[in-house]
């Protein structure tokens, strides 16, 4: 009877096409967009906004709900969300997505980290005790994120294991298309101060360089000695501030007003509905403001 009824539903997926059967929460909009990218017809839960910090965020009653029913929870990891998704995980009662479960994905796991072992630790206030979670400003490791997103959906439903990896691939595929431009359009950038160490990975990965951020450790605002002593530093030099909507304006102002640079404001994350498309529009963005800026 089993069979009989599995080669019916098959029938009946062949006719509609694939259905893919994951019920799918992510923390943060770059996750959404992977998810989006690998898997277009899931179910998908995105548990942040743009506007939102993910170090920040609180657990709520709708976090909770969206993670009961939940077949996959996909974060971004390496203690980003420590602060509020336990918490949420645990009063969802669904054991399927708890750490170390088949249910359970991290894209900080499965890419080399930035800023492993240095020197800061939480009692000096540093919020990146695991390594720099921030992978998501990198196209490059969002691609290898996205190929294990898809081996590990094809795990948990064997039935759509082929489209996932198909989907997977595709994504890679058009993050490495737009390499060589990304890369071209940076080459000659003078170089960006952050807010907070978020968008590393970005600059990074294209040779540009990190003049400075205005937290003198990740998660610690600056005083005003810290302000002056990094506009010394960088008098005379070209470059641009770029902070998120949620870090303080004040700072970076300072510094924009001391140095004569530019000073933009640019979300770290794409838009809540993004897809695979809506990333790399999102890695557009930061490229074009920082090829701008000299
Ligand atoms: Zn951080």
């Amino acid at each position: 009877m089993r069979r009989v009824l599995m080669g019916v539903l098959a029938g009946l997926a062949l006719l509609a096409g694939p259905v893919l059967a994951l019920d799918v929460v992510a923390t943060s909009p770059s996750m959404g967009a992977l998810v989006r990218a690998v898997a277009p017809g899931a179910g998908l839960t995105v548990l942040a906004g743009p506007q939102q910090d993910l170090h920040m965020l609180q657990a709520k009653p709708s976090m909770i709900r969206a993670l009961r029913g939940a077949d996959l929870l996909v974060a971004v990891g390496a203690e980003l969300e420590v602060g509020w998704l336990p918490a949420a995980s645990s009063g969802a009662a669904n054991p399927a997505i708890l750490p170390g479960r088949e249910g359970y994905f991290e894209a900080a796991a499965q890419v080399p980290l930035l800023d492993v072992g240095g020197p800061a630790d939480r009692a000096m206030g540093d919020m990146h005790p695991a390594g720099n979670p921030h992978v998501d400003l990198d196209p490059v490791r969002m691609a290898q994120v996205a190929e294990a997103l898809g081996e590990r959906m094809a795990q948990l439903d064997a039935a759509n294991a082929a489209a996932y990896r198909r989907n997977a691939a595709r994504f890679a595929e058009a993050v490495s298309e737009r390499v060589p431009a990304w890369q071209a359009r940076l080459q000659d950038a003078p170089g960006v101060v952050l807010y907070h160490r978020d968008a590393v990975y970005l600059l990074e990965r294209f040779g540009v360089p990190l003049l400075g951020t205005i937290e003198p450790v990740p998660g610690v605002p600056p005083s005003g000695r810290d302000l002056r002593a990094l506009a010394g530093k960088l008098r005379g030099r070209d470059g641009i501030i770029i902070h998120a909507p949620y870090q303080a304006p004040k700072g970076p102002r300072k510094l924009g007003r001391e140095l004569g640079w530019p000073v933009q404001t640019l979300p770290l994350e794409p838009p809540v509905d993004a897809d695979g498309d809506g990333y790399l529009r999102h890695i557009d963005r930061w490229v074009s403001t920082i090829a701008t800026a000299g």
